[in-house]
């Protein structure tokens, strides 16, 4: 999950306050108002089938997205690697946790 800020108008304060963007993967999961707390999820129903198909087309175009790195800076791809590698599965779960545990 990763979170992203950007001013918005809050339907509670009718004014433009600074919000919280929560993302699942690349999929807007909520949106919290950092002046008064009101929070719109979006529905996991919908939300679930989106995530799947944006997984789906991240895992297709992760071969070429590794090539760009490494052709980008070799040396920085492969001491990264090992690390990328293993933090993937936890950050698949804790992305569908997120979408699920509503
Ligand atoms: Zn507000």
């Amino acid at each position: 999950m990763s979170v992203e800020f950007s001013d918005l108008t809050c339907e509670r304060c009718d004014l433009v306050t600074e919000h919280e963007l929560h993302y699942a993967g690349r999929l807007l999961e909520s949106v919290r108002c950092t002046r008064c707390g009101h929070r719109v999820m979006l529905s996991h129903q919908a939300l679930l089938p989106a995530y799947l198909h944006d997984l789906e087309h991240r895992v297709a175009s992760k071969p070429q997205r590794m090539y760009r790195r490494a052709a980008r800076d070799p040396l920085a791809f492969l001491v990264g690697l090992p690390l990328a590698v293993v933090r993937q599965p936890t950050k698949f779960a804790r992305e569908l946790w997120s979408l699920v545990r509503r």
